[in-house]
């Protein structure tokens, strides 16, 4: 039984995590006493305080040169390690991905460079500039390469990008083998989830956006199918309305 991340800085680990090991159970028991526990179906547990904070894609606030001192990224300072498959996609689809690239980040200019150090992705550049090999720098921020070719080529989402991306910032938790609990970066959570906490990152807290359970609901979908995710919007909006 492991934690559910191996050293942070670092994406949450996208295989759920399990909580027998750590503070995931207390935390588990803290939402359930406070009311804070919601369900999206059966075994489908949500932390609904996490999943109720707004959340947008906010590149153009978290881009190095762009962001305020304290600000975060996940593209530019989360460790990302990518599952055997995953990197198996990413090494089979690399020519293409140079010559996508190539004319979008300097990076890419000469070819591909190394793209990974250890299981990590590698993150060039100068201390204070680094991101992922594969975040490409747009006018609006920073943006996802991979993601980029999975629209340009016709690939389905997930084909290239790997599922820690594709799942910021919700955390999965294995409770047993039939439960899961959905939650998110939070700051009750992060430390937890191996993650820089919760305030480094603009996109959480974002003004006006709207909640994670929204926000990701196609993340949910494809983790869970629809009707549950309409569910885990539901609970949310409940216990939001019962929070005021
Ligand atoms: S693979 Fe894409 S989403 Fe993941 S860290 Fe790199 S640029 Fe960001």
């Amino acid at each position: 039984m492991k934690p559910p991340a191996s050293k942070p800085p670092t994406r949450p680990d996208p295989s759920p995590a399990d909580p027998s090991g750590g503070d995931w159970t207390v935390h588990l028991l803290q939402l359930a006493a406070r009311d804070n526990l919601g369900q999206a179906g059966k075994g489908r547990l949500l932390d609904l305080p996490a999943l109720a904070q707004a959340w947008t894609c906010a590149t153009g606030a978290c881009t190095p040169g762009r962001r305020a001192p304290n600000a975060r990224s996940c593209c530019a300072d989360l460790e990302l390690a990518p599952t055997a498959p995953e990197r198996a996609a990413i090494d089979a689809a690399l020519p293409e991905i140079a010559a996508f690239l190539a004319p979008r980040d300097p990076r890419w200019a000469e070819g591909a460079p190394a793209i990974y150090e250890g299981d990590a992705v590698r993150r060039p550049g100068k201390a204070g500039d680094r991101r992922c090999v594969f975040a490409g720098m747009g006018p609006d921020g920073l943006y996802c390469g991979l993601h980029a070719l999975e629209d340009a080529s016709g690939r389905a989402r997930g084909a290239l990008k790997p599922l820690a991306c594709r799942l910021f910032p919700l955390v999965l938790v294995e409770v047993d083998e039939r439960t899961t609990l959905l939650s998110a970066i939070h700051r009750n959570t992060a430390r937890l989830a191996g993650s820089r906490p919760a305030r480094a990152f603009p996109c959480i807290g974002a003004a006006g956006a709207p909640t994670i359970a929204e926000s990701c609901a196609d993340t949910i979908t494809a983790l869970w199918g629809a009707r549950a995710a309409k569910n885990a919007q539901a609970a949310v909006a409940g216990w939001r309305e019962r929070a005021e």
